[in-house]
């Protein structure tokens, strides 16, 4: 830890981060990353502390002295102001994101996802604070080439699909496609701050996240998480594998995500708050474009996996499809392609982020220690071969 240096060469000093929505998937990770190998204070904020319960205790852990946790529901607690005020920086990760809540609570995702972020927008304005908000590929919404028909040779063009932070379009479906709550809440606060830094000098750094991946996203139904709930599509599928169930591909399985290990993308938001000169006022895409895969392709990798770490056969009907309304319901809609360009990141950053293709059965089979949820089951036995 001793003599770390940023990347123009100068000495990092210790500071103190108040991270918001530090209970979650990508919170816990960040604050695993910051007490293991930073000398930086966390104010970890949350309305659960499950996923970070190993970095709170025991007392005797080397880093305890620089973690807190707030149980705070940042709706309604005057608490935040004073905690925005003792830190030198603010992450601000809370929100409700995961797709099947946008259809069917659409109030509650544009709550969560702008009018909740407000006060912490307007503290760190207020005080001035440097603020990480993190936002999400899904502000670009479908690509220009979806509209395009499907014969089309321009479909092949990067033009009409790479996803630019700088000059890309935002692209949602009709008011009544409530999917779209989401993506156009995040649109509005990454707007609001955008004009906090133009209008009253914020130091601001948006964070787009593209499909991180790893232990400890989202719950499995039934086992650490709502039995009606439903996760984003790697719990989905690691839900229907454990259970021997078909993994349901809905509306075919024909969207293409791609998708990034979320130890890769820590490292690019360690970056971020070590390096202020770099990322301030930069809106950063963070994903890998060269790890794309449909969902269908992504089922059928997930099946093989979890064959060779189990031990069991794969069902004879692995798959079944399912129509978005069956499974999500009314309002549903999607995103056809996400590939984000990562020429803004590198360049500020340094980083060589998709410049290589990660091997999906190493990240499927990633084994940590501290692993809750399904990836530890997918990860309970060793994989024969790699
Ligand atoms: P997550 O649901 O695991 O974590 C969010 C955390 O925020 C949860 O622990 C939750 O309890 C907390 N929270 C929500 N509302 C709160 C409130 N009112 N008060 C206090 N705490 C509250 O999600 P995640 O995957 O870790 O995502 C973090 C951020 O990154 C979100 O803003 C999300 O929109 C964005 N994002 C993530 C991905 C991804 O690939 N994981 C993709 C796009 C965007
Ligand atoms: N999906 C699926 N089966 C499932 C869960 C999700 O086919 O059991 C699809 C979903 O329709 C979308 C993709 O997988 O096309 C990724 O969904 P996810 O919930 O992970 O979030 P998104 O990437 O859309 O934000």
């Amino acid at each position: 830890m001793a003599g770390r240096v940023d990347l123009d060469g100068n000495p990092i000093k210790p500071i103190t981060i108040c991270m918001i929505g530090a209970g979650g998937f990508i919170g816990s990770h960040l604050c695993e990353k910051l007490m293991s190998e930073t000398p930086h204070k966390v104010l970890a904020v949350d309305v659960s502390n499950d996923k970070i319960k190993h970095l709170l205790e025991p007392a005797t852990l080397a880093w305890a002295d620089r973690i807190e946790f707030h149980r705070i529901n940042i709706k309604n607690d005057s608490r935040l102001e004073g905690l925005i005020k003792m830190a030198d920086l603010t992450i601000n990760l809370a929100a409700i994101c995961t797709p099947a809540d946008y259809n069917t609570r659409p109030l509650d995702t544009i709550y969560s996802n702008f009018i909740d972020a407000l006060p912490v927008v307007k503290y760190c304005s207020e005080n001035g604070k440097r603020l990480i908000h993190f936002s999400t590929c899904e502000i670009y919404g479908k690509t220009i080439g979806a509209f395009l028909p499907k014969d089309s040779p321009l479909r092949q063009d990067p033009a009409y699909y790479v996803l630019k932070e700088d000059t890309s379009p935002c692209i949602f479906g009709p008011i009544e496609k409530q999917r779209w709550s989401y993506a156009c809440a995040k649109q509005l606060i990454e707007r609001l701050i955008y004009a906090e830094g133009a209008e009253n000098g914020l130091e601001f750094t948006i964070v787009r996240p593209f499909n991180w991946i790893g232990p400890r996203m989202d719950f499995i139904p039934g086992i650490d998480g709502p039995s009606e709930g439903v996760p984003r599509v790697l719990a989905c599928f690691s839900n229907n594998l454990l259970r021997r169930e078909p993994l349901k591909l809905v509306d075919g399985g024909e969207s293409q995500r791609t998708f990034i290990y979320i130890k890769d993308a820590i490292e690019a938001v360690l970056l971020m708050i070590e390096n202020p000169a770099r990322a301030n006022g930069h809106i950063f895409n963070v994903g890998n474009p060269n790890n794309e895969v449909t969902v269908r392709q992504l089922a059928e990798m997930m099946t093989k996996v979890y064959s060779k770490v189990s031990g069991e056969s794969s069902l004879e009907t692995p798959t079944i499809d399912v129509s978005s309304k069956e499974f999500y319901g009314e309002g549903y809609d999607d995103s056809d392609k996400r590939i984000p360009d990562m020429t803004i990141i590198n360049k500020q950053l340094g980083m060589h982020l998709g410049t290589r293709k990660h091997p999906y059965g190493t990240c499927l089979n990633q084994h940590s220690p501290t692993n809750t949820g399904h990836m530890l089951m997918l990860s309970s036995r060793p994989c024969q071969s790699q």
